[in-house]
């Protein structure tokens, strides 16, 4: 008999035969397990401003060694990372940095740059390999880092619990403002919920929110005003970012979103939240 194992780590829950891997192409199953097989597997390294991830109110002029791996558990026809985040072990050129290392290279980084404060773990979508991004912040903490993560939130309750202590700030993307949506983006509007009331209520992780303001997917007036009005409840102070998107991936042909389309759904986030910032414009 052939052997699979179910993964936990999202709302997916893939049956994964041996051998094979899941949605997200960044879990695998071995010798019945299901593991992280783009465990320490880095497509992409940079040293970036706080501010690109984007984070506008921690630590600002700061910088973060940032990597990313591959895969996604979500399927956002407008994906900015698509190269990456669409991609499997085969799709895209990596380098193994183990956990160690990774912190080693990030000190030398600060040694170099002291603007430079932290790891974080962005570019794909970090969560689908938790494990690396947990191990890493525990060995960066005790090195003195502070640790980032930029995700969709979109995964089991259990992982973000896990991680939550070991995360200094977080931006989290809040892709649209309803169920239907999430599910034709291929998330869940339930686990991004619970990661931003986890993250938005920790008293050690400073978490800001990103909505990318997508033509006919997240530029409802009404739909703005219900997410800022939610968002406002988790956190008075939470801080959004509404960005403007231009065609990428299966989009590439619609047009960027018109910059008045971002500033108006900005003035109605802040109807309910003072700390709301534009991006992309
Ligand atoms: S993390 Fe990946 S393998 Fe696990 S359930 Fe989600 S999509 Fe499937």
């Amino acid at each position: 008999m052939s052997r699979s194992a179910t993964c936990d780590v999202c709302w997916r829950h893939c049956a994964i035969p041996e051998g094979g891997a899941g949605f997200c192409r960044a879990r695998t199953c071995q010798d019945g397990c299901v593991v992280a097989e783009n465990y320490g597997r880095l497509t992409s390294v940079a040293i970036d401003p706080v501010e690109k991830k984007p984070l506008a109110e921690w630590h600002p002029g700061a910088r973060v060694l940032s990597v990313g791996s591959y895969g996604c558990n979500m399927r956002c026809p407008f994906c900015q990372n698509h190269e990456i985040s669409q991609a499997g072990a085969g799709g895209v050129p990596w380098r193994e940095v183990l956990p160690q290392e990774l912190v080693d290279l990030a000190l030398e980084c600060a040694e170099r740059d002291p603007s430079v404060i932290g790891i974080a773990h962005t570019y794909n979508e970090p969560l689908v390999g938790w494990e690396y991004v947990q191990d890493c912040s525990i060995l960066a903490r005790r090195a003195g880092l502070a640790n980032v993560l930029v995700s969709n939130g979109c995964v089991s309750a259990h992982v973000v619990d896990n991680l939550a202590p070991l995360i200094d700030a977080a931006n989290i993307d809040l892709k649209c403002f309803s169920a239907d949506g999430y599910r034709e983006l291929g998330g869940s509007f339930e686990d991004v919920h619970h990661t931003i009331e986890v993250l938005g209520t920790s008293k050690t992780c400073h978490l800001e929110v990103t909505t990318l303001v997508v033509p006919g997917v997240s530029d409802s007036e009404a739909a703005m005003r219900e997410g800022a009005v939610w968002l406002s409840g988790v956190d008075e102070n939470i801080v959004l970012h509404v960005t403007r998107f231009f065609p990428r991936w299966h989009m590439a042909g619609a047009q960027p979103t018109p910059v008045e389309t971002v500033m108006r759904l900005a003035d109605v986030a802040r109807e309910y939240l003072p700390h709301v910032h534009v991006g992309n414009c």
